[in-house]
């Protein structure tokens, strides 16, 4: 999906003449992880691309495992049909973990997908990146920090070049809110904020109740990162603990339509991923409400 935002102008001796050419802002709807039914990873791409979506976001969850040749083909039919690639790592990663083979595991974790999405051309790998602990959350981010200069200093001697994108997560206990996040992208270069709004929601007890909710925390990502916005959207049911399990779009909590009107007037580029039980149904859903504003 693109939008036309705006024709900048100026004079010269020639009189007024284009000096900026039309900015486009891409908007990418997709799921997380491959539709259903889908018969082979190429198959995925085909069906992602028959739907009218434009994104996928391959899921590494369990283990980050894909042959080279197939990874390679799989990006290349990835660009033929312009769907946009991001890489999910495994849930495994704890970089603030009291267990030193654990942290060195995290590392290794992180490597072996950013080798694939090297390889398959998805410019995000998207992480949750730490517990607690039973430590501080100051704690908790040199940690986080630490762990992530490890993983880029190794990732610059291979050529890995995909962004290192940390979710914000919807349990109390699990490091990953905004600021947090905004501190770790302060000291490392090459990571981003990955924006998950049911996580948020859940977290802070149910934040999103209007437009303006959503605006503010997309300011909030803006002052941390102005670039490419990646996130993603799911319903979510939540207790005083943060967030128990995602839920449909229907259920309306928080509710799309919010976050769809925020989108139409964003100047920049962003990707949903759709994350709710309804996977690439309701990223088509998704993507129809903010095209038909
Ligand atoms: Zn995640």
């Amino acid at each position: 999906m693109a939008r036309e935002v705006g024709i900048v102008c100026g004079r010269t001796s020639q009189g007024l003449t284009i000096i900026e050419s039309i900015a486009r802002v891409m908007l990418y709807f997709g799921p997380a992880g491959y539709p259903e039914g889908s018969k082979s990873p190429i198959d995925a791409l085909e069906t992602v691309h028959r739907l009218g979506l434009n994104a996928l976001e391959v899921q590494f969850v369990r283990q980050a495992r894909m042959e080279e040749r197939k990874a390679r083909s799989f990006g290349g039919r990835a660009e033929e049909l312009g769907i946009l690639l991001s890489a999910h790592a495994p849930y495994y990663i704890n970089f603030n973990s009291a267990n030193r083979t654990t942290v060195n595991k995290s590392v290794e974790w992180i490597l072996r997908t950013a080798r694939i999405a090297d390889q398959m051309g998805a410019w995000v790998i998207v992480f949750h990146a730490a517990s607690y602990s039973g430590k501080s959350p100051r704690r908790a981010t040199n940690a986080v920090i630490r762990g992530l200069q490890r993983c880029k200093e190794l990732m610059d001697e291979e050529g890995l070049n995909s962004k290192l994108g940390l979710e914000t997560m919807g349990k109390k206990g699990t490091w990953g809110t905004l600021p947090e996040i905004g501190e770790v992208v302060k000291v490392v270069e090459g990571v981003i904020p990955v924006v998950d709004f049911g996580h948020i929601h859940a977290r802070s007890d149910g934040l999103f109740g209007s437009v303006a909710d959503f605006h503010e925390i997309i300011d909030e990502v803006e002052a941390i990162d102005d670039d490419h916005m990646h996130c993603h959207f799911s319903c979510i049911e939540y207790t005083d603990a943060g967030e128990k399990r995602h839920l449909p779009l229907a259920a309306k909590d928080p509710d799309f339509s919010f976050l769809a009107e925020v989108l139409v007037g964003i100047h920049r580029d962003a990707t949903v991923i759709s994350e709710t039980p309804l996977l690439e149904k309701d990223a088509l859903r998704m993507k129809s409400m903010v095209g038909s504003i």
